[in-house]
């Protein structure tokens, strides 16, 4: 199974992205967690150059973005398929990764979009948390079962830097509703578009994207 998944900042992407990668056996990559562990490895060369970018909410250039995606989706891991969450975030991003499948004769399966109200959008935001080491999302309405410290690997679960500064949150909002969401009609063009409403609880939004694919 191929996929990628998309939709406005909190509308629960990452949640989603993890329930799916147990469900479908295939590894859910996130472009932000690739980004922010790079940042939090110092020393790293791609953390050195994203950074900026990063902090103040704006997107990675895609050259960069791009490259990254495509040698992290030739690992072995991915040989049965992947979930993409977070790229393509753009049209040049969406073309780069078509262009790539095909010469390899392997299609996209389905681009799920997760749509949410803004102001929901916006109040998950300012609840969530995730762990530091490994990524896994919380939030302060299903926190983890020692406070503040990840159920999964013992790392410290914290609010993302991004997420404090309203105006890098403002930023990625807008950014999402310029680039990001007119990849809907793009991927209704071919046919492999599945539109998730992405209100409720995560068991529900989980069961209607299972249903859709
Ligand atoms: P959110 O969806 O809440 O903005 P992400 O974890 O997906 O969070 O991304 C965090 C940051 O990483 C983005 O604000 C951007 O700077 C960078 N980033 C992630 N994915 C991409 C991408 N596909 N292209 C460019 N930049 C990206
Ligand atoms: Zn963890």
């Amino acid at each position: 199974m191929r996929l990628v998944i998309f939709g406005p900042q909190g509308a629960g992407k990452g949640t989603q992205g993890a329930r799916l990668q147990e469900k479908y056996a295939v590894p859910a990559i996130a472009t932000g967690d690739i980004f922010r562990w790079a940042i939090a490895t110092e020393g790293g060369e791609l953390g050195a150059k994203v950074k900026e970018y990063v902090q103040a909410g704006r997107l990675v250039p895609n050259e960069l973005t791009i490259q990254v995606v495509l040698e992290r989706i030739c690992a072995d891991d991915c040989k049965d398929g992947f979930l993409l969450d977070g790229f393509p975030r753009n049209r040049a991003q969406a073309e780069a990764l078509d262009e790539f499948l095909e010469e390899r004769g392997i299609p996209l399966d389905a681009a799920v979009v997760i749509d949410v109200p803004e102001d929901v959008s916006l109040s998950r935001i300012l609840g969530r948390r995730a762990c530091l080491r490994c990524g896994r999302n919380y939030s302060v309405d299903s926190p983890p079962s020692n406070p503040w410290t990840c159920d999964v690997c013992g790392g410290q679960v914290v609010s993302r830097a991004d997420d404090l500064d309203e105006s890098a949150v403002r930023q990625r909002l807008e950014l999402y509703h310029q680039q990001t969401k007119p990849l809907t009609a793009y991927y209704q063009e071919r046919g492999v578009l599945r539109q998730i409403d992405g209100t409720g609880g995560p068991d529900e939004v989980f069961d209607r994207i299972v249903a859709a694919l």
